[in-house]
Protein backbone atom coordinates (compact mmCIF):
# COMPACT_ATOMS: atom_id res chain seq x y z
CA UNK A 1 0.00 0.00 0.00
CA UNK A 2 1.03 3.22 -0.29
CA UNK A 3 3.24 5.21 2.31
CA UNK A 4 0.43 7.69 3.19
CA UNK A 5 -2.41 5.18 3.01
CA UNK A 6 -1.01 3.15 5.23
CA UNK A 7 0.09 5.70 7.73
CA UNK A 8 -3.45 7.20 8.20
CA UNK A 9 -4.28 3.33 9.28
CA UNK A 10 -4.19 4.64 13.33
CA UNK A 11 -4.36 0.94 14.52
CA UNK A 12 -2.54 -2.22 14.94
CA UNK A 13 -2.14 -3.35 11.39
CA UNK A 14 -0.72 -6.68 12.43
CA UNK A 15 -4.32 -7.27 14.54
CA UNK A 16 -6.27 -5.66 11.94
CA UNK A 17 -4.83 -8.39 9.32
CA UNK A 18 -6.03 -10.75 12.22
CA UNK A 19 -9.41 -9.41 12.17
CA UNK A 20 -10.24 -9.00 9.08
CA UNK A 21 -8.53 -12.62 7.86
CA UNK A 22 -10.98 -14.58 10.21
CA UNK A 23 -14.15 -12.41 8.69
CA UNK A 24 -12.91 -13.46 5.70
CA UNK A 25 -13.30 -17.22 6.84
CA UNK A 26 -16.27 -16.51 7.67
CA UNK A 27 -17.59 -15.08 4.43
CA UNK A 28 -15.99 -18.31 2.75
CA UNK A 29 -17.87 -20.77 4.96
CA UNK A 30 -21.24 -19.09 4.74
CA UNK A 31 -21.18 -18.66 1.04
CA UNK A 32 -20.58 -22.17 1.28
CA UNK A 33 -23.22 -22.97 3.47
CA UNK A 34 -25.64 -20.78 1.90
CA UNK A 35 -24.49 -22.17 -1.85
CA UNK A 36 -24.82 -26.07 -1.33
CA UNK A 37 -28.19 -25.24 1.52
CA UNK A 38 -29.69 -24.18 -1.65
CA UNK A 39 -28.68 -26.98 -3.94
CA UNK A 40 -30.02 -29.94 -1.44
CA UNK A 41 -33.07 -27.78 -0.16
CA UNK A 42 -36.28 -29.65 0.18
CA UNK A 43 -39.98 -28.69 1.89
CA UNK A 44 -42.22 -26.30 1.78
CA UNK A 45 -41.76 -23.18 -0.54
CA UNK A 46 -38.55 -24.58 -1.75
CA UNK A 47 -38.42 -22.72 -4.95
CA UNK A 48 -38.68 -19.34 -3.60
CA UNK A 49 -36.30 -20.37 -0.10
CA UNK A 50 -33.45 -21.85 -2.80
CA UNK A 51 -33.60 -18.49 -4.88
CA UNK A 52 -33.11 -16.50 -1.73
CA UNK A 53 -29.99 -18.56 -0.30
CA UNK A 54 -28.54 -18.44 -3.62
CA UNK A 55 -29.08 -14.45 -3.60
CA UNK A 56 -27.57 -14.36 0.19
CA UNK A 57 -24.41 -17.08 -1.51
CA UNK A 58 -23.57 -14.48 -4.20
CA UNK A 59 -23.18 -11.80 -1.84
CA UNK A 60 -21.20 -13.13 0.59
CA UNK A 61 -18.36 -14.63 -2.00
CA UNK A 62 -18.58 -10.80 -2.72
CA UNK A 63 -17.91 -9.69 1.09
CA UNK A 64 -15.04 -12.34 0.85
CA UNK A 65 -13.68 -10.25 -2.38
CA UNK A 66 -13.91 -6.91 -0.85
CA UNK A 67 -11.85 -8.33 2.49
CA UNK A 68 -9.01 -9.95 0.52
CA UNK A 69 -8.96 -6.82 -1.17
CA UNK A 70 -8.60 -4.97 1.72
CA UNK A 71 -6.57 -7.50 3.43
CA UNK A 72 -3.67 -7.02 0.60
CA UNK A 73 -3.95 -3.50 0.20
CA UNK A 74 -2.84 -3.68 3.84
CA UNK A 75 0.21 -5.86 3.31
CA UNK A 76 -1.68 -9.14 4.14
CA UNK A 77 -2.19 -12.33 2.45
CA UNK A 78 -5.40 -13.99 2.67
CA UNK A 79 -5.98 -17.78 4.19
CA UNK A 80 -4.67 -19.88 1.71
CA UNK A 81 -5.33 -23.17 3.06
CA UNK A 82 -9.57 -24.10 2.93
CA UNK A 83 -8.30 -25.88 6.39
CA UNK A 84 -7.25 -22.73 8.05
CA UNK A 85 -10.90 -21.39 7.06
CA UNK A 86 -12.00 -23.55 9.66
CA UNK A 87 -9.24 -22.51 12.18
CA UNK A 88 -9.72 -18.82 11.55
CA UNK A 89 -13.62 -18.69 11.83
CA UNK A 90 -15.82 -16.29 14.27
CA UNK A 91 -19.36 -18.19 13.31
CA UNK A 92 -18.12 -22.02 12.06
CA UNK A 93 -19.76 -23.83 10.24
CA UNK A 94 -23.10 -25.76 10.38
CA UNK A 95 -23.77 -28.37 7.82
CA UNK A 96 -27.25 -28.37 6.17
CA UNK A 97 -27.58 -31.77 7.13
CA UNK A 98 -31.07 -31.36 7.55
CA UNK A 99 -32.28 -29.82 4.21
CA UNK A 100 -35.87 -29.03 5.35
CA UNK A 101 -36.30 -25.39 4.14
CA UNK A 102 -37.15 -24.36 8.02
CA UNK A 103 -34.24 -25.79 9.49
CA UNK A 104 -32.22 -24.38 6.85
CA UNK A 105 -34.09 -21.32 7.59
CA UNK A 106 -32.64 -20.84 11.58
CA UNK A 107 -29.63 -22.39 10.47
CA UNK A 108 -28.79 -19.19 8.58
CA UNK A 109 -30.71 -16.98 10.81
CA UNK A 110 -27.93 -17.89 13.42
CA UNK A 111 -25.07 -17.45 10.71
CA UNK A 112 -26.14 -13.93 10.23
CA UNK A 113 -26.34 -13.29 13.99
CA UNK A 114 -23.08 -14.15 14.55
CA UNK A 115 -21.97 -12.13 11.18
CA UNK A 116 -23.92 -9.17 12.83
CA UNK A 117 -21.97 -9.03 16.32
CA UNK A 118 -18.33 -9.73 14.58
CA UNK A 119 -18.62 -7.02 12.01
CA UNK A 120 -20.30 -5.00 15.14
CA UNK A 121 -17.50 -5.43 17.16
CA UNK A 122 -14.85 -4.65 13.63
CA UNK A 123 -16.38 -1.58 12.99
CA UNK A 124 -15.60 -0.38 16.60
CA UNK A 125 -12.33 -1.69 16.55
CA UNK A 126 -11.72 0.58 13.40
CA UNK A 127 -14.24 3.58 14.67
CA UNK A 128 -12.20 6.86 14.14
CA UNK A 129 -8.87 5.22 13.32
CA UNK A 130 -9.48 3.85 9.51
CA UNK A 131 -12.27 5.33 8.04
CA UNK A 132 -11.38 2.91 4.56
CA UNK A 133 -11.85 -0.32 6.43
CA UNK A 134 -15.03 1.08 8.09
CA UNK A 135 -16.30 2.55 4.85
CA UNK A 136 -16.13 -1.29 3.88
CA UNK A 137 -17.18 -3.11 6.99
CA UNK A 138 -20.17 -0.91 7.58
CA UNK A 139 -21.50 -1.90 4.15
CA UNK A 140 -20.91 -5.07 4.61
CA UNK A 141 -22.49 -5.12 8.21
CA UNK A 142 -25.83 -3.56 6.43
CA UNK A 143 -25.94 -6.12 3.94
CA UNK A 144 -26.22 -9.27 7.15
CA UNK A 145 -28.58 -7.11 8.51
CA UNK A 146 -30.76 -7.68 5.57
CA UNK A 147 -30.25 -11.04 5.55
CA UNK A 148 -31.33 -11.66 8.97
CA UNK A 149 -34.30 -9.66 7.69
CA UNK A 150 -34.86 -11.48 4.82
CA UNK A 151 -34.64 -14.71 6.53
CA UNK A 152 -36.72 -14.19 9.51
CA UNK A 153 -39.50 -12.70 7.23
CA UNK A 154 -39.49 -15.64 5.30
CA UNK A 155 -39.83 -17.67 8.25
CA UNK A 156 -42.05 -15.64 9.55
CA UNK A 157 -44.32 -16.43 6.13
CA UNK A 158 -43.93 -20.05 6.70
CA UNK A 159 -45.59 -20.19 10.77
FE1 LIG B 1 -21.21 -11.69 4.51
FE1 LIG C 1 -24.93 -12.63 5.28
MG1 LIG D 1 -31.79 -11.23 0.46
Amino acid sequence: MGTKGKAIVGVDVEKLLTLLNKAYADEWLAYYQYWVGAKVAVGRMRGIIAGELEEHADEELKHAKMLTERIITLGGTPLLKPEDLLKQTNCGYDAPSDPDTISLLKQNIKGEQCAIETYNKLLEFVKDKDPITYHMVLEILEDEVEHEEDLESLLQDMS
